[in-house]
């Protein structure tokens, strides 16, 4: 596949891990609904994936990019923290101006505080899947390939129980199999939109990287903490939710960690560099982001 460009990688790689959401939800539309502590163990496994992901494939490679730019010392931190909270202003911005009343039902529909709640949950669900696309695109768009694989893949694995748990939500709120089904599906196509941007600027602009992936790494930081744990601890099972956010966890570092040897097996001038990142020698090393 090392004939794509780099967009087309950036677009399929976040298409398919977008269609992974309505994968997820495929459950609910042959009439399985999961109960409750299965929905809020996978669940957490999503946020477990995602914290992982946020630092080991969005800010150290953003602090790699900004020290290969700017040299070593205090910058490239301050340039990570600044993308990181501008990220989770971004999306809390658009939490609060966002036009929920859209969303609610229609006209016979009560508009029930659990309605309201669902569909907040939902549009939370929708924005960060916008920056999981970004950095989806932005990885395979500087790195290539093999190097954007695995965050593809850990951000495809958390999609499934997303989109799973806002198809149930939707279910619980009375919306018919096949409507819940569509809007869980809907849910994840805004990340391609996210890749396909996402590969495109960092494809003409590379001093956009080191800024994207911080700013990408903090949106979802906030999701996480704003609306994916609170949504799993709302029921009571809150050890069952944090095993699955351990599992998630350490399975996005294995996934990163020994994807990323394999990958420098593969691409030999490169190996020394992530042999020192795999064994935690030096997270401010030097990674080159070669086009292409
Ligand atoms: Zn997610």
């Amino acid at each position: 596949m090392d004939y794509l460009s780099p967009v087309a990688l950036g677009f399929l790689g976040s298409l398919i891990a977008g269609l992974m959401t309505a994968l997820g939800a495929i459950p609910v539309l042959m009439g399985k609904t999961p109960n409750r502590t299965l929905r809020d163990m996978s669940l957490g496994f999503a946020a477990g994936v995602m914290l992982s992901a946020s630092f080991f494939s969005l800010i150290i490679p953003s602090l790699d990019a900004a020290t290969e730019r700017y040299g070593e010392g205090a910058l490239p931190a301050a340039l990570a923290a600044a993308g990181i909270l501008l990220g989770m202003a971004a999306v809390a911005l658009l939490n609060e101006t966002l036009p929920h009343e859209h969303f609610r039902t229609g006209p016979e529909g009560p508009e029930a505080p659990s309605l309201r709640r669902v569909w907040l949950f939902i549009i939370a669900i929708t924005i960060h899947n916008f920056p999981e696309g970004l950095s989806v695109g932005v990885n395979f768009g500087a790195h290539g390939l093999a190097e954007g694989m695995p965050l593809a893949i850990g951000i495809g694995l958390q999609n499934a129980p997303e989109g799973l748990a806002v198809a149930v939500a939707l279910l619980g709120e009375g919306y018919g199999r096949r409507r819940a089904f569509g809007i869980a599906a809907l849910t994840g196509l805004i990340e391609p939109v996210g890749g396909l941007i996402g590969a495109a600027i960092i494809s003409v602009s590379e001093p956009f990287l080191p800024w994207g992936l911080a700013f990408a790494a903090g949106a979802m930081l906030y999701v996480i903490s704003h609306e994916i744990i609170p949504e799993t601890h709302r029921s009571g099972h809150q050890n069952k939710a944090t095993l699955g956010f351990a599992i998630g966890l350490v399975l996005m570092l294995f996934l990163d960690v020994w994807h990323g040897q394999a990958t420098a097996a593969l691409a030999p001038p490169r190996r020394k560099v992530l042999d020192r990142k795999a064994k935690g020698l030096d997270h401010f090393t030097v990674v080159t982001p070669g086009i292409n």
